[in-house]
């Protein structure tokens, strides 16, 4: 094993200070325990990264694959439409990892945690032969009934989409083909960022939840996939609108010809995705531009399907629920 001593590492994990005000008993116990917000739902997700799949040493150091870790979890809390509050990391160790590399994930993970304002509460260690594999338990909690499902779209609804769209696929592009090694732009920089760095939209979620009925979704594996979720689970068809789909600057300046593909189905943007009632889009439009988030229209719900078509200039595409997937490639 990497660590000389897993009890002196965990030593050195554990957080010297608690944040939520209903935790009982963090790490160094056989179990964490918590009291529940009164009036809230619990939430809970897991989310596995391996190295070779999810990240190498090229593509991010360890500070990053912490802050990753983390960050995709609270996007399915924030797709909840809910607020993080704990977390937990099962991490299996290679030998050729060392200490000072393993605190820096936990502190990729803690830089994320205190803006949250959340509280590490246990894991697990072992030692694996060969990839470090790291998999982040997340709670959280929503108003009872206050919560998003996928299944909430119905026809007439605005189909809408937070941020810019392509620029993580677009980012883990560059890191790939044109090396770290090689001078970067300040576009590929920006790219880059948001592929090591993804915001999970936490507050968007939260401004949601002021809303009736919301039908959301995150975004880690592509527009094309996640747009199909909510079809789904909602037995509608979505139209997505091409030239309303929002890019950024910097993926139309490097990628033009790419950006519709890495945006429908590159994936790991974390934006959220999602429809409400037309009625309470002009308000969900000025409060969000209020707050200076970026919001699009991007299309329409209507009945049928399930299924979604992409509108490129008035021909209808089917989008198949292509994306990254573990088992097709
Ligand atoms: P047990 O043998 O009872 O499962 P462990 O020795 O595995 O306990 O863990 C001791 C404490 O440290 C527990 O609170 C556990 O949740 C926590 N812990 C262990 N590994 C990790 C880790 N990688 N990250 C965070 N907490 C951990
Ligand atoms: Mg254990």
């Amino acid at each position: 094993m990497a660590l000389q001593d897993e009890f002196h590492f965990i030593d050195q994990i554990k957080p010297k200070r608690v944040s939520q005000s209903g935790l009982v008993a963090g790490i160094g116990d056989d179990a964490a325990l918590f009291r529940p917000t009164s009036h809230m739902e619990q939430i809970i997700c897991m989310d596995t990264m391996v190295e070779g799949v999810h990240f190498n040493s090229h593509t991010m150091n360890p500070y990053q694959i912490g802050y990753k870790a983390l960050a995709v979890n609270i996007s399915d809390i924030a797709a909840m439409g809910g607020i993080p509050t704990y977390y937990l990391v099962s991490i299996a160790i290679p030998k050729d990892w060392n200490e000072a590399d393993l605190l820096s994930i936990y502190e990729g993970m803690a830089m994320l945690a205190d803006k949250y304002a959340m509280d590490l509460i246990g894991g697990d260690t072992v030692s694996i032969a060969e990839t470090l594999v790291i998999t982040v338990t997340v709670l959280g909690e929503v108003e009872t009934g206050k919560h998003f499902l996928r299944s909430q779209a119905k026809p007439g609804d605005v189909i809408f989409v937070t941020g810019t769209v392509g620029d993580s696929a677009a980012g883990l592009n560059v890191l790939l083909h044109n090396g770290i090694e090689h001078t970067l732009s300040e576009f590929d920089e920006a790219l880059i960022r948001k592929h090591q760095y993804p915001l999970p939209r936490v507050e968007f979620g939260r401004l949601l939840s002021t809303f009736e009925r919301v039908s959301l979704n995150d975004i880690s594996d592509g527009l094309a996939s996640e747009a199909n979720e909510i079809a789904k689970a909602s037995g509608v068809i979505l139209q997505i609108d091409e030239d309303k789909i929002p890019f950024s600057e910097a993926i139309l300046t490097k990628y033009r010809d790419r950006a519709l593909e890495f945006a429908l189905y590159g994936g790991e943007d974390f934006e959220l995705v999602g429809t409400m009632a037309l009625s309470d889009w002009d308000i969900l439009q000025k409060k969000a531009s209020e707050r200076g988030y970026i919001l699009s229209k991007i299309g329409t719900v209507s009945d049928g399907g399930p299924a979604v078509f992409l509108n490129r200039n008035g021909e209808l595409q089917k989008l198949e629920m292509k994306g990254y997937n573990h088992f097709t490639k």
